[in-house]
């Protein structure tokens, strides 16, 4: 008999208070409660990672050595586990080879039709493929394009070696790779490029014979002389951009020009495989339909040879517009996806295939999703269900929520006051529910009453990236704008790309990561750790150095850090609890100091709002402190590595810091992200309180209690993709509801009744 339900007893992992649970099999449970609640400690760090450790403890040793290590959740029992399929909004990313076709496996399909249906026959369906050798266009290995060096961007001819000629971060005054050049002894480190002789220039940027002599380690070594040109193409260019790290792909992207290959015109393959056709096109032409028009093009293909295979592209097809991805095509490389279309992306995948008893686990799938278009999502929730699996699903979003056969409702409110359940049983039941989503769910917010009056507008003018329409559009300032539309209709194109290079002064607010420092924390990053430190020597008349994680008092054994981090190649690395100072990162001397009567570790280990109040009588700490109680993050502790943080933590963080500037312009991409329907009221609050005091904040945003808060929306539509790109609306929210044609007028209004 297989089990009924997912049976977790004495679940303890970070906020959990030993909770134990039943998770009905073969239904969908959507799982609620504030952010800091512990749904994601309950779903993927209890449920996910027990499923990933058990599924990996049946692997051999040679595999298993080879996949990333999971740690035994902290629970007292688990059982009744299904193998778990984790669909979150981790993007997709991956090299320039990758595409919404490969990735998808469409791209395979569309070869093998060409292979058996396309005319003249050319060959194996692997000769369709841009990845392999038969196939790619041989100029540019199948990437389309080339990355030359652009000499003009990177040398500046009015300047010497010793001003800085090479304008690149590697090649500044004084460093390695400065050094190679202005101690070759081939060049007057003084004379301009400008000045230099034909022979000067040959070996600055192609080299020349000989070795130079370099300071290594105390001692001296020589190097080869390696002219500008090669070099560069050895580092940077011949490397794929996952092999480098974010800094040295940026600084590359400064000096180098991209341009389609011009042999196959950016088509990737080479002549023979172009020269196939169906109906007219080839496959590359295939590739860069919209998925609305290519399932027109494959159906037109009448050949009796691959009905069979027609019917399945078709259908898959069909997934891809069922998920509001229509206006993607084939050819778009996934590392230009968004999270939301990320995800989406990954549930093609899953949808087509006949395995049953599987836990597919969704993080927030209506990320990114017009509410137009989420019951498209929630019926695919059901069929997954349908076919005999069971889903998992952690959502604040009112609509998915009401498609739960059984909701999990975690609480009653976050961190410390959190992990526990506080409602478990149907829909109809959190209606009545006693709890902040039971209470968010009776509740229907109106439109506001009253707008601001715009102070001056920016214009974004003639815009026509991507799918936008000649579009020019007022953005005014000194208010709240939102801008609404459909996922693919171009919001992030104008607001993103054209509003930013007509308007560079515009701070962005986003949900990438705030650092890749272990170190930093809510109180080092937000920067009031050094008053606290100085709070620390005061009272025990010592240094203000000792208190911090890069000092003498820092643990030793895990050098502040409270963890072991044991790194193990190609994988996630392992971290286990620093045995030395059980995690507390300081020595004991360190610890045997006190402010009113806590040690460091202690204050460290507070919350935002319990540190709120201990830090009462210092105003300047306590008023970043509530910024960040503001922004929804009061349950974040004053220690908890930034790197924990999710995308949308990490834009509210990044937001926290920013109250208390004047005339800036705000941008932000749907700040909702991991929001309760309850946090939504004292997001809001932050953010009109930026206006208020004489910022400009934009919005990308669908969810409605924002568009209802807003002062002006600008609505982009009707449809994604070609069928996008005008805008259907501007004007404030009350207006909103008497438009036509635009589905966010649509739902809107729906969602007033
Ligand atoms: P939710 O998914 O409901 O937003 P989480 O499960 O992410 O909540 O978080 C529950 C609590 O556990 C919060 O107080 C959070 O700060 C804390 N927490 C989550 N991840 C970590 C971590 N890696 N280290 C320390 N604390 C964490
Ligand atoms: P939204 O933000 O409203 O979801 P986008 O601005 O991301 O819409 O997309 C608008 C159109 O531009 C879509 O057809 C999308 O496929 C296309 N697009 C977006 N980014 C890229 C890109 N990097 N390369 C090619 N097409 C893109
Ligand atoms: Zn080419
Ligand atoms: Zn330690």
């Amino acid at each position: 008999m297989q089990p009924k339900y997912i049976t977790i007893l004495g679940a303890r992992e970070n906020n959990l208070k030993n909770l134990s649970v039943e998770v009905p099999k073969h239904e969908i449970t959507v799982f609620t409660g504030v952010s800091g609640s512990g749904k994601s400690s309950l779903v993927f760090d209890t449920i996910a990672a027990e499923s990933q450790r058990q599924l990996n403890e049946t692997f051999t040793a040679f595999v298993r050595n080879r996949l990333p290590k999971y740690g035994q959740p902290d629970a007292d029992t688990i059982e009744g586990l299904s193998t778990a399929i984790i669909i979150n909004q981790k993007r997709i990313g991956g090299n320039s080879r990758s595409t919404v076709g490969t990735i998808t496996d469409l791209y395979a399909l569309l070869r093998l039709l060409f292979s058996r249906a396309g005319e003249p026959y050319v060959g194996y369906s692997n000769s369709f493929s841009f990845n392999d050798p038969a196939g790619m266009c041989m100029d540019c290995e199948g990437l389309g394009r080339r990355v030359q060096l652009d000499l003009d961007k990177l040398l500046d001819k009015s300047r010497s070696l010793n001003e800085g000629a090479i304008d690149h971060p590697a090649f500044a005054v004084g460093g390695w790779f400065w050094k190679l050049y202005a101690n070759s002894g081939l060049f007057d480190n003084d004379k301009k490029l400008g000045d230099y002789t034909k022979k000067e220039w040959e070996a600055l940027l192609y080299g020349a014979e000989g070795s130079v002599p370099l300071e290594w380690q105390g001692g001296q070594i020589n190097s080869k002389y390696e002219g500008l040109v090669p070099k560069f193409d050895r580092l940077y260019i011949r490397k794929s951009p996952e092999e480098m790290s974010a800094k040295n792909r940026t600084a590359l992207e400064r000096v180098v020009s991209v341009s389609a290959c011009r042999t196959c015109n950016g088509l990737r393959l080479n002549k023979e495989v172009l020269a196939c056709q169906i109906n007219g096109r080839n496959i590359a032409e295939f590739s860069a339909l919209e998925i609305g028009d290519l399932m027109q093009a494959v159906r037109e293909v009448t050949s009796t040879r691959v009905t069979t295979l027609r019917d399945n592209l078709l259908e898959r097809l069909g997934h891809m517009v069922d998920l509001g991805l229509d206006y993607l095509t084939l050819s778009r490389e996934t590392s230009t996806l968004s999270g939301g279309e990320s995800q989406r992306i990954k549930m093609i995948r899953h949808l087509n295939s006949s395995l049953v008893e599987v836990a597919y686990i969704f993080d927030e799938p209506t990320i990114g999703l017009h509410p137009h278009d989420v019951y498209k999502l929630t019926s695919l929730m059901r069929q997954l269900r349908d076919k005999g699996n069971t889903v998992l699903v952690v959502e604040h979003d009112r609509d998915v929520i009401e498609i739960a056969d059984h909701v999990i409702d975690l609480g009653p409110k976050a961190g410390r006051h959190g992990g526990e359940i506080v409602y478990q049983g149907d829909i109809e039941g959190l209606y009545r529910a006693d709890t902040l989503t039971g209470a968010c769910m009776r509740k229907l917010l109106p439109i506001k009453e009253e707008f601001r009056q715009p102070t001056g507008h920016l214009t974004v003018a003639d815009a026509s990236m991507h799918n936008l329409k000649n579009v020019t559009v007022d953005i005014p300032t000194g208010v709240l704008t939102v801008v609404t539309g459909v996922a693919g209709s171009g919001k992030s194109t104008l607001i993103h790309k054209v509003f930013r290079e007509q308007h560079p002064s515009a701070v962005i607010i986003d949900q990438s990561a705030v650092t890749t420092n272990r170190r930093s924390n809510p109180a080092t990053y937000t920067g009031f750790m050094d008053e606290i430190r100085r709070l620390f020597a005061r009272a025990n008349k010592v240094s203000a150095s000792l208190f911090s994680f890069n000092s003498s008092g820092a643990c030793p054994a895990c050098q502040g850090e409270g963890v072991i981090y044991t790194d193990l190649a190609f994988m996630d690395p392992m971290i286990t609890l620093c045995e030395v100072c059980s995690g507390k990162r300081f020595t004991e001397e360190v610890l045997s100091y006190k402010l009113r009567g806590r040690d460091i570790s202690e204050v460290l280990a507070l919350s935002a709002t319990e540190a709120a109040d201990f830090f009462a009588r210092e105003p300047k700490i306590a008023e970043t402190l509530r910024s960040i109680v503001d922004v929804g993050l009061g349950y974040l502790q004053l220690g908890q590595p930034l790197n924990t943080l999710s995308g949308g933590e990490c834009q509210r963080i990044k937001l926290a810091t920013e109250l208390g500037k004047k005339g800036t312009v705000y941008v932000m991409d749907e700040p909702t992200t991991g929001l309760h329907m309850s946090d939504i009221d004292s997001l809001m609050a932050v953010i009109n309180h930026l206006v208020d005091t004489g910022n400009s904040v934009i919005v990308i945003e669908h969810n409605l209690d924002v568009v209802k808060n807003a002062d002006w929306v600008i609505d982009l539509g009707p449809r994604g993709g070609s069928s996008g790109g005008q805008i259907m609306f501007e004007g404030t929210p009350r207006a909103l509801l008497d438009a036509e044609n635009s589905l966010t007028a649509e739902c809107l209004r729906a969602s007033l009744n």
